[in-house]
């Protein structure tokens, strides 16, 4: 894409994601000067308006980039040369300052992202329960459905689906109090308000407020609380104050809760308590209608033809198509003429090979170890329980499969096993693979993790 476009469709996504008069202020003025190995050099047209864009809004910018250009970029923001005595914007700080007031603190906080709403979300056989439930939810928090625990593998919609129920709540209820964060946030939230309290004796309070005083409460990828005492025992008690006041509590995990290692019985019988749904990889008129509504929605220059290409060629997850589509669509941008099927073909093979060659070992045992939660030098060391060699099975399978590693090498990486070890171990999951259903989606969640 040339730094023009991108820098405009940038800003497109984050105006929708701001007060109207911050952005006018300050982001308005902003350019795109380069774009070179992830780092997009941009100008804005006072020190003020560096200071208030780096202080409040580089996050946002970053999330944004990172989507539209499918890379971890880095923003660098400098004042344009020209502007550097200019007046500053006192005046129009105040107002912001005014208007900020008047802003309820919750609908700030919430987090949600605007662009994931329901009417950007297609519905097909993959996802149909757990949309049709959503949407229930979206019209009566905290009544039909509660908790609603959404599962799925990397990259199927888990949180545009979860944060659709957030939008479409605020948009029904004025002042309405939505929060959503992360299994992760909340867990080093939690931590540092405990770390705080000892100077400042209120922060565990400031905590549970911000967590029990809401309509709906928003947890992603909540597996990641698994295995952390303190963490689980809190939210057990933030889970109970809601559902007691029929608030409404929406969870996603890339697996269903029985199969979330150490997550504590009484929270994983309280997750199933209310309704679960999951959502499978999309199936081939479903890409395609993927891709026709993100080519449309970004108004990309592509025809059903190529997109209709990438629909039979990219099968693992809508997140993978994404950027499929963006990759093929950047080089029509550079050209100025309609992507043909031949320079689609070209770019997906290109990606398919990029993908192959990045897998090292290291990624993959690491990727089994924080699917398993067990740690990594387990899966390398001497243990024996039960908890740790299958998983080990499953690195030795996933390092064999995707690196082409020689099986010696393969036992020296596995603390220095032999190698008919690991020819059993490997031979045992491939066969377990084709029997298991179970083991056959697990390799994929990890898999998909890994891309
Ligand atoms: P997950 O949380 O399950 O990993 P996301 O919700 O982040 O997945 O989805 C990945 C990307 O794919 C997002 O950009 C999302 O908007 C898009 N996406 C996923 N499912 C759909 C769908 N059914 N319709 C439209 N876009 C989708
Ligand atoms: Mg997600």
């Amino acid at each position: 894409m040339p730094t023009d476009i991108l820098w405009k469709n940038i800003l497109s996504e984050i105006e929708k994601e701001i007060t109207s008069s911050f952005f006018k202020a300050f982001l308005t003025k902003t350019k795109l000067i380069n774009y070179e190995n992830g780092v997009l050099n941009v100008t804005c047209a006072s020190e003020q308006a560096r200071f208030q864009i780096e202080n409040k809004y580089l996050g946002i910018i970053k999330s944004v980039a990172d989507k539209l250009t499918q890379s971890n970029t880095k923003i660098v923001m400098t004042v344009e040369e020209a502007a550097k005595k200019a007046v500053t914007e006192a005046p129009l700080l105040d107002q912001i300052a005014k208007e900020k007031a008047h802003d309820p603190v919750f609908t700030l906080n919430s987090n949600l992202s605007t662009s994931y709403t329901f009417d950007s979300f297609v519905v097909g056989p993959n996802n149909r329960l757990a949309s049709a439930v959503a949407h229930a939810i979206a019209d009566n928090p905290g009544t039909v459905y509660n908790p609603f625990f959404i599962y799925s593998g990397v990259g199927l919609g888990k949180t545009h689906l979860m944060q659709a129920i957030g939008n479409e709540i605020l948009k029904n209820k004025k002042g309405g109090r939505v929060v959503y964060t992360t299994g992760e946030s909340f867990t080093n939230e939690m931590v540092e308000a405990i770390q705080n309290s000892k100077r400042q004796y209120s922060s565990v309070s400031k905590f549970r407020d911000k967590y029990r005083n809401v309509d709906a409460l928003l947890i992603d990828d909540v597996q990641f609380i698994a295995g952390r005492e303190t963490t689980q025992e809190e939210f057990f008690h933030t889970f109970n104050a809601l559902y007691l006041n029929h608030k409404q509590i929406i969870l996603t995990s890339d697996r269903p809760p029985k199969d979330i290692a150490r997550l504590e019985e009484r929270l994983s019988s309280r997750f199933l308590s209310g309704m679960t749904a999951d959502m499978q990889a999309p199936d081939l008129d479903m890409r395609s209608a993927i891709l026709r509504q993100k080519r449309d929605q970004l108004k990309l220059p592509i025809t059903n033809e190529v997109t209709d290409f990438i629909a039979e060629r990219v099968l693992s997850n809508v997140r993978e198509l994404e950027g499929a589509l963006l990759k093929v669509s950047a080089v029509g941008q550079a050209s100025g003429s309609a992507v043909t099927i031949d320079q689609a073909a070209e770019i997906l093979g290109q990606v398919a090979r990029e993908q192959r060659k990045n897998y090292t070992s290291t990624d993959i045992i690491k990727a089994v170890a924080s699917y398993y939660n067990v740690k990594l030098v387990d899966l390398k060391g001497p243990r024996r329980q039960a908890e740790v060699v299958v998983p080990r099975q499953i690195a030795m399978y996933l390092v064999r499969s995707l690196t082409q590693m020689p099986v010696i090498t393969l036992g020296e990486i596995f603390g220095g096993r032999d190698h008919s070890t690991v020819i059993h171990a490997t031979d045992k999951i491939a066969l377990a693979v084709k029997t298991d259903t179970k083991m056959n989606q697990d390799i994929i969640n990890i898999k998909q993790g890994l891309l």
